[in-house]
């Protein structure tokens, strides 16, 4: 099973998504996290890529579709893999389907109003070195600026910014939403709350999940 995590930047995909993963025992593929790691790296492919991700722009679909064909080939990702972040347009969703086209899946996309994921993206901060997320309001770390798994810096992301935030929920709304309907011809989409706590979203979904996954203790007992 392919769990496709769909919804505007700040929606809580990248938070749901360890959770589905820790739940369920599928791993977590974020391109938005493989960029990071690469830009940190100072790799070719960071360098590239660094410029559009401070513009709040796509990243060009080569790029993150060779990350995400490497990613997926790996053994852990054999029984199945959360997306977080990809696809992102349509080209992105036809190169998806030619890499691992006979997958099951499910489209889930995260529904929040554009008033809470501008306040989300602007508190949040984001461990420059293992990629935590904290939030000045509700997930505060318990040392300020350090990062409570790895002790790493906390920064916030240079596309929190709030001009990089408008450009990014524009480019959502004109190239990413256009996926939705692809998924809804293809009846594999439902629509999630995204709205209250991360406990309370969590909840909604593994109700969602439970009907098509078997959570990873209880595959462990089965066997
Ligand atoms: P968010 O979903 O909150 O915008 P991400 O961490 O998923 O944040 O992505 C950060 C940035 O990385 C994007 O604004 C974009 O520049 C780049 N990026 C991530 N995934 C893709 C993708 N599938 N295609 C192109 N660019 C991407």
């Amino acid at each position: 099973m392919r769990i496709i995590l769909f919804g505007p930047p700040g929606s809580g995909k990248g938070t749901q998504g360890d959770l589905i993963e820790k739940r369920y025992g599928v791993p977590r593929i974020s391109t938005g996290d493989l960029l990071r790691r690469a830009v940190l790296e100072k790799s070719a492919l960071g360098k590239k890529a660094e410029a559009q991700m401070n513009r709040g722009k796509l990243v060009s679909d080569d790029i993150v579709e060779g990350l995400v064909r490497e990613r997926i080939a790996a053994p852990d990702c054999r029984a199945g893999y959360v997306l977080d972040g990809f696809p992102r347009n349509l080209a992105q969703v036809r190169s998806l389907e030619a890499m691992d086209g006979s997958r099951p899946e499910m489209v889930i996309e995260i529904d929040v109003d554009a008033c809470t994921l501008v306040e989300r993206m602007q508190s949040r901060l984001t461990c420059q070195k293992c990629g935590a997320v904290y939030n000045l309001s509700l997930q505060k770390p318990k040392i300020k600026g350090r990062c409570d798994v790895c002790g790493g810096p906390l920064v916030q992301r240079q596309d929190d910014k709030p001009a990089v935030i408008t450009e990014r929920l524009r480019v959502y709304r004109e190239q990413t939403e256009k996926i939705k309907a692809h998924y809804q011809a293809k009846l594999v989409y439902q629509k999630l709350d995204g709205s209250g706590s991360v406990e309370d979203v969590f909840g909604r979904l593994s109700r969602i999940l439970d009907q098509k996954l078997v959570p990873a203790k209880s595959a462990k007992a089965l066997r």
